[in-house]
């Protein structure tokens, strides 16, 4: 299996878990749509469905708007927007559209929030160590190539403005990636949809990014499936009660490769230029925007629990994080992660 199928099958995994908590066995649930989208896998469930609409009539809907969002944001698909972006190599100011912008200037914030451990500048390290749209590899590149990039990462290299909403490269190699933070925008755009035809209680998945609204088909919060950090096997670590937010979880756990027994995960440490290599198995983020809980749920994994609790205490963030110990694990949680999964269930 390649990597990215590997991905997928986790995925369907993790969407299998979710549903096998969404207490089977009674009615279906009024609306349920699954797909791929953005490299990875979709599930949507809400209910009732209002009689205004039906199911084909919102599947095209969502399927328009997450088409649209990845032709936008996607470093895969050569004519997306932030591919043009990408590869003109100019220092001009760029027009783009006020949902790049948005998405855009949400990660300046967290960038300058995480003290740049969130960084959508390091698209040509993520591509240099075999995570991005050139390809796979199995082994660490050089450090001098390293040392070159790194040199040229950094959020001061591209200058947005508001008013005229554009966007300047102070560095024309500039590359910027959105993989951190777009499938938690696309969840966000998704549960606008829902809302705007007036459904209130539902579930939007994108690759493990989530937004919960109401109640599940019981009338009870929706059950969410916590994975174990584990690599060979698939475990259960816990199940969360939880609605009226949005949960992002970022790991070291699944998209990474093996060299001479040293884990390379896709998630790189800015700082370093190099993937992450802390103790820290898995954070998950829960926010009213998952945009937002997405992008910080990957900037903690880079700060590693002892930053990344102290900077979720000061922005008060909800966060829950897993760390690896010699046998097992620990977990940590900020005061509002306990106070918005405690009750019932
Ligand atoms: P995870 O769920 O593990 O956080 P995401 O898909 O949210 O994974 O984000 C990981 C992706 O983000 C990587 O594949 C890469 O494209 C990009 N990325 C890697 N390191 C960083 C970083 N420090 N800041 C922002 N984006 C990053
Ligand atoms: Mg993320």
């Amino acid at each position: 299996m390649t990597k990215k199928e590997i991905k997928l099958s986790v995925l369907f995994c993790l969407i299998f878990l979710i549903s096998a908590c969404d207490n089977v066995g009674l009615k279906a649930p009024s609306f349920a749509y699954v797909g791929a989208i953005m490299g990875t896998s979709f599930s949507i469930k809400a209910n009732p469905l209002p009689e205004t609409v039906t199911v084909k009539q919102l599947q095209k809907l969502i399927k328009v708007r997450l088409d649209t969002i990845n032709g936008k944001m996607s470093t895969y698909l050569k004519e997306s927007e932030l591919s043009l972006i990408n590869n003109k190599k100019t220092l001009q100011k760029q027009a783009i559209s006020a949902e790049l912008f948005k998405v855009l200037a949400t990660a300046k914030e967290i960038s300058q929030k995480s003290k740049g451990a969130f960084d959508i500048t390091v698209a040509p390290l993520v591509n240099l160590w075999g995570f991005g749209s050139d390809g796979m590899r199995f082994e660490a590149p050089e450090a001098s190539k390293i040392q070159d990039l790194l040199a040229k990462t950094g959020d001061q290299y591209y200058v947005l403005q508001k008013n005229d909403l554009s966007l300047q490269k102070t560095q024309q190699d500039l590359s910027l990636d959105l993989s951190a933070l777009a499938k938690g925008y696309a969840v966000d755009e998704v549960a606008l949809i829902l809302e705007q035809q007036g459904i209130n209680n539902y579930l939007v998945e994108i690759g493990g990014e989530l937004r919960l609204k109401g109640h599940n088909k019981q009338g009870k919060k929706w059950h969410i499936a916590l994975e174990k950090p584990t690599i060979n096997k698939r475990e259960l670590h816990k199940v969360l009660a939880i609605t009226n937010t949005a949960m992002a979880t970022s790991g070291d756990y699944r998209n990474f490769f093996e060299q001479d027994g040293k884990r390379f995960s896709h998630t790189i440490d800015p700082r370093t230029g190099s993937p992450i290599t802390h103790k820290l198995a898995s954070v998950t983020v829960l926010h009213a925007s998952s945009m937002v809980a997405d992008a910080w749920a990957t900037a903690f994994m880079v700060l590693g629990s002892e930053e990344a609790y102290k900077i979720a205490e000061q922005e008060r963030l909800a966060a829950f994080f897993i760390i690896k110990k010699q046998q097992g694990f620990e977990e940590l949680a900020t005061p509002l992660f306990t106070e918005y999964t405690r009750g019932e269930k």
